[in-house]
């Protein structure tokens, strides 16, 4: 393999596909330079050298060899001579990694100056100031970069601080005011910072300045910036950054010159007109530091026509070439336009939208590429409503982005308060520590939910995520004042009524009513999954447990119901009641008078999500939770409880004592409960029934499929399995009916997995619930996963939270185990996933390959689900 690769001249050793190589930005410069874009000379030293470089702490002499060589072509190809006269080559040597981390990583400019070629760089340019103002900008920047002098805790950058006294002292306000003289003075100020931090003088030679910015741009890739911005977005510490090193050109010699960045098509709308900005005499870094405006592209086109003609030109090259919106940028060098990068343009979601759809209609790119050009979780921005992008709203504090969208209301600290006022017609936002079960009824009045602590696989996230509430978790810095029912951040106090608005998408939690701005799902959108839907093999299901979720489930594109809880029928309004008569009842009869009270409640609720699904197959899950969740635990709370049902408070205490688990998760629960008390099972397969019934009698099309939870054993699921049978021939008699019907199983312990092939031979159907699989397989519980698991994934040693994104070397094993056996024994069997994973991307494309039936996640990840399946089954 070579060490480094050149381009020069309108041809080069590299091209567009050789990004593991030569990064991205060395890709581009040299498929730039190959189809005869004007990019000025240079090479790229092979990203593969980084690891090497970084384990050893010194370039090998392989490499310095192969740069001496390049570099004497490069004289070649510029006329120039590094380091001497007539006239002098500098350089820009520069950081760039196969996946574009944007300003993550070092640039230096102008190497090759010293005392001897700035008076070359005057002469040539005619023009003192210009010299010495580059001899400044790479001391500094050499500073910066190599000896990494910078900005400290006890002051600012030391570089800065003398400029800025320089033009204090003149009465200047901006640096290219300054004349030759001062420039001169300020560079040898900048070599005795240099020597003051070192111990050492500036290196005057270029070889020397050359070799020492290499190493430095090496050592860049693990700056804290650059390993904390790969990891938020998941970019392997392997992969090492390559080092462009290319003649410099200049922006800033006056009038004649400028440089800018510039969108092939507008970023945030995905309007198909040229969208940048532009400096007349600058550098590059000039725009990027934001020291003097820029002006908007447009008026390049009084100043420079010629060029801008020639830009625009270039640019539609470049986009048709790559077949995507490019971010181009470039320098004109008196008169003459030279481009510096191009890189696929990052883009708002709506834009990627609409830029996909019409590079369709102009024959740029086929369907299948437009639906891959999407990024499936980006796409979360169109489904909710967002904070305004245009008001500047002061931002109370900080946290998780748990569940994406944005809400205003006003604050309250417990629940039952957010279901008062909201019953009033307020909007309320939900701010705890952290939630549990017994704070649902709250969630579920509330606009949106704020937590100080807990991740974002917390219960307050998962459940908002599961309402598409928007939700923010780990505000770590409110500090709670309950007393006196008001929460502190800093001097900044929020009560009880206070408004508040939540950016669930950034999670930011800001003060005041901020407007929002409504999700749009245009023609271009809906376009875009038509194209997706005909293309993928997954079906996509949602989690619903109310007609409301159903129903927008429906309007997002959802197939069916793939997992309907239905624990949350047995909390609302006065059924909890009945549900803790049940629980303390002492005996089977006693229980059973208790069932009958809820039967008809959720008799009701299935029939109305029946309806809503009309012809649609719907998926009910039989009671989960172990019952404790259903009692209070507070004396203060029993005592009540105990009044309100008209028991002695010792009774209830020990029923809450008998029912208090260990393990709760590993506990008395899921099909357990059914074992032992069967009447339960029977009350909800006779709800089930009825209502299918009842809403088929109606001439809507009904397709249950009962699902029995947390099955082990095959024996489990059979007697479950029976009482379900049983139920529905005796309702189907009653009322001289039959309906088809399924009942199956979720397979969510490892035991299931393992005997898949005799459950099989009993189970309609399979779901994975996958939560419950991650936490059997790794044996950890979720709930208490938030001490260590953080650390887990910020240390590396996970890459990602299993619970967010399917572990396919683990828990996947026995997902593809479970799929063989059972479909084994039972060819054909329908199986699918109804864990939170069900809506991850990464996840959906495991369930295509492991040739699951459906996927089922919350009804707002619906769209992203449909799409994530389509690149799944293009990627095939
Ligand atoms: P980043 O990855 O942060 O964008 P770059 O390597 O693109 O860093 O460099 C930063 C800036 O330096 C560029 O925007 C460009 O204007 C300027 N620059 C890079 N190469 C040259 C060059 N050969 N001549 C003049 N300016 C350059
Ligand atoms: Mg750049
Ligand atoms: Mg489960």
């Amino acid at each position: 393999m070579p060490l480094v690769y050149a381009f020069a001249d309108g041809k080069a050793d590299g091209n567009k596909d050789m990004h593991d190589v030569l990064g991205g930005k060395g890709a581009n410069l040299a498929e730039m330079t190959n189809i005869g874009v004007p990019v000025p000379p240079g090479f790229t030293i092979s990203a593969l050298l980084c690891h090497d470089y970084l384990d050893k702490g010194s370039l090998s002499d392989d490499l310095k060899r192969e740069i001496r060589a390049a570099m004497s072509d490069l004289e070649g190809a510029t006329g120039r001579c590094f380091g001497s006269g007539p006239r002098a080559l500098l350089l820009a040597v520069r950081s760039g990694a196969a996946v574009s981390m944007p300003g993550m990583m070092d640039t230096i400019l102008n190497l090759g100056l010293n005392d001897e070629t700035v008076r070359i760089l005057a002469d040539e340019s005619n023009n003192p100031q210009f010299a010495f103002d580059s001899y400044r900008r790479l001391v500094q920047m050499y500073g910066n970069v190599v000896f990494e002098i910078k900005s400290s805790e006890n002051g600012g950058d030391p570089f800065e601080h003398e400029l800025e006294q320089l033009k204090g002292a003149r009465g200047i306000e901006r640096d290219i005011d300054l004349d030759a003289k001062d420039l001169e003075a300020l560079v040898n100020t900048f070599k005795s910072i240099v020597q003051e931090h070192t111990g050492h003088p500036f290196p005057d030679d270029p070889n020397d300045q050359l070799l020492g910015a290499v190493e430095a741009v090496f050592r860049s890739w693990n700056s804290r910036r650059a390993g904390d911005y790969r990891r938020v977005h998941k970019i392997p510490n392997t992969l090492g950054t390559a080092v462009n090193i290319m003649a410099m050109v200049f922006g800033n010699l006056g009038e004649d010159s400028g440089t800018g960045v510039a969108f092939t098509r507008d970023p945030t709308t995905g309007a198909n007109e040229l969208f940048g900005e532009f400096l007349v005499n600058a550098q590059g870094e000039d725009v990027v530091a934001g020291i003097r405006t820029p002006e908007p592209l447009a008026n390049m086109r009084d100043k420079f026509p010629q060029v801008f003609d020639e830009f625009t030109k270039i640019s539609e090259v470049l986009e048709r070439h790559y077949r995507d919106v490019q971010d181009i940028e470039f320098t004109v060098e008196r008169g003459k336009l030279y481009v510096l990068q191009t890189r696929g343009a990052k883009r708002t979601a709506a834009a990627a939208v609409r830029v996909a759809v019409q590079m369709v209609e102009e024959g740029l790119i086929d369907k299948s590429m437009a639906v891959n050009s999407l990024d499936p979780d980006q796409m979360n921005q169109l489904l909710h409503p967002m904070v305004d992008p245009e008001t500047h709203a002061q931002v109370l504090t900080e946290g998780l982005p748990a569940s994406p969208g944005a809400a205003v209301g006003r604050v309250v600290f417990n629940a039952d308060r957010a279901e008062e006022m909201a019953g009033q017609g307020i909007p309320v936002i939900l701010v705890r520590r952290e939630t549990s079960p017994d704070d649902f009824h709250g969630m579920v009045a509330s606009q949106a939910i704020v937590t100080s602590r807990g991740g974002m696989t917390s219960h307050a996230a998962v459940v908002a995520r599961g309402m598409g509430k928007c939700c923010v978790v780990g505000a770590r810095a409110l500090d709670f004042d309950e007393p006196n029912h008001r929460v502190r951040v800093g001097d900044t106090w929020v009560a009880e009524g206070d408004w508040l608005t939540i950016d669930g998408t950034k999670g930011n939690v800001l003060l005041g009513q901020v407007s929002l701005v409504e999700p749009q799902l245009g023609d271009d959108f809906n376009t875009l999954m038509q194209w997706a839907d005909e293309r993928r093999r997954l079906r996509v299901r949602a989690n619903a447990d109310t007609p409301e979720d159903a129903a927008r489930a429906r309007g997002f594109g959802a197939e069916g119901i793939g997992l309907c809880r239905t624990e949350h029928m047995f909390f609302e309004g006065n059924r909890i009641d009945a549900m803790r008569e049940m629980i303390v009842a002492e005996d089977e009869p006693g229980r059973r008078d208790a069932l009958r009270k809820i039967l008809p409640m959720q008799r009701a609720d299935f029939a109305g999500i029946f309806r809503v699904m009309d012809g649609l197959p719907v998926t009910i899950r039989l009671l989960d939770p172990p019952l404790h969740e259903f009692l209070p635990h507070g004396e203060a709370d029993i005592a009540e409880l105990a009044e309100k049902m008209g028991i002695r408070m010792e009774r209830l205490r020990h029923t809450v004592e008998t029912l208090t688990e260990a393990n709760p998760m590993l506990g008395h629960r899921g099909c357990r409960l059914g074992i032992t008390y069967p009447e339960i099972t029977e009350m909800q397969a006779w709800a089930i029934f009825e209502a299918a019934c009842e809403v088929a009698a109606e001439g809507i099309d009904v397709h249950p499929e009962v699902m029995v939870p947390l099955v082990a054993h095959v024996e489990e699921f059979r007697r479950q399995a029976t009482i379900v049978r049983k139920i529905a021939d005796r309702v189907f008699e009653e009322r001289g009916q039959r309906i088809d019907y399924l009942v199956g199983t979720m397979i969510e312990v490892p035991r299931a997995a393992l005997t898949a092939d005799e459950i099989a031979a009993e189970a309609d159907f399979f779901s994975f619930g996958t939560n419950d699989l991650t936490q059997t397989t790794f044996g950890l519980s979720r709930d208490d996963s938030g001490r260590f698991l953080p650390y887990y994934i910020e240390t590396g040693l996970l890459k990602d939270d299993p619970f967010q994104s399917l572990d396919v070397s683990g828990v996947g094993q026995l997902i593809n185990l479970a799929v063989e056996r059972g479909r084994a024994e039972k060819p054909g069997l329908k199986i699918g996933i109804c864990g939170e994973h069900g809506g991850d991307p990464a996840s959906i494309v495991f369930c295509h390959d492991a040739e699951l039936n459906y996927v089922s996640c919350s009804p707002f990840r619906v769209p992203i689900a449909r799409l994530a399946a389509a690149q799944a089954a293009i990627q095939d």
